[in-house]
């Protein structure tokens, strides 16, 4: 067989990437080979109801085809809630919502991410929140709730060590989000 039909099409898999499987494993699918299909973790995912093309029995599916290209193509992957439902119910402790994260980072690796994405870390980097609604203060205080949350963005201490972590990571490297050490009290402000 050289081709074969996938949520976006058929795809020929004579340009599968064979190093693929290998690349997941290492950062961070380890139990990839493990997987059966069996697809108890999609009836438990909520990405299958929203109706993306590939959500995590499919993503293992199309890592196990190398099919890198169609993977970085699709939006899918960054679709993911992070609810770990997958986890729970998956027989063979295969861990599909780690497989999901492992194939993000192939995917920032080559810059294939969407720009969503890329204000989320900007986001956690400022504030330490990925999703952060500046502006909200006069709200919460309206529902008795303090101005700013008891978190980075009410601790500018603990914001600094933050950066100071992210700034030690691969993120730095990619160069993706601006990452100078200004005045974090400054980013605070809600
Ligand atoms: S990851 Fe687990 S639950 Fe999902 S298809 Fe594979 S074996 Fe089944
Ligand atoms: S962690 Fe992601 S892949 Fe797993 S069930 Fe939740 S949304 Fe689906």
């Amino acid at each position: 067989m050289s081709n074969v039909q996938v949520a976006t099409g058929v795809i020929n898999l004579s340009e599968g990437d064979p190093g693929l499987v290998d690349e997941i494993k290492e950062l961070g699918g380890e139990e990839l080979l493990e997987c059966i299909q069996c697809a108890k973790c999609a009836a438990a995912c909520p990405m299958v109801l929203a109706g993306f093309s590939f959500f995590n029995k499919r993503v293992i599916q199309a890592i196990l085809l190398g099919l890198r290209d169609a993977l970085l193509d699709d939006s899918s992957i960054w679709a993911c809630q992070s609810c770990n439902r997958c986890t729970e119910v998956c027989p063979r402790e295969v861990n599909p919502f780690e497989i999901i994260q492992a194939m993000r980072r192939v995917a920032i690796r080559e810059f294939a991410l969407p720009t969503l994405s890329i204000e989320g870390l900007k986001s956690l980097y400022d504030t330490g929140h990925a999703v952060y609604l500046a502006g909200a203060g006069s709200t919460r205080a309206k529902v008795g709730l303090p101005e700013k949350p008891y978190s980075t963005v009410a601790n500018p201490k603990a914001l600094k060590e933050l950066q100071a972590v992210i700034r030690q990571t691969a993120l730095a490297d990619l160069g993706i989000i601006p990452m100078d050490e200004s005045d974090v009290t400054e980013t605070c402000e809600v």
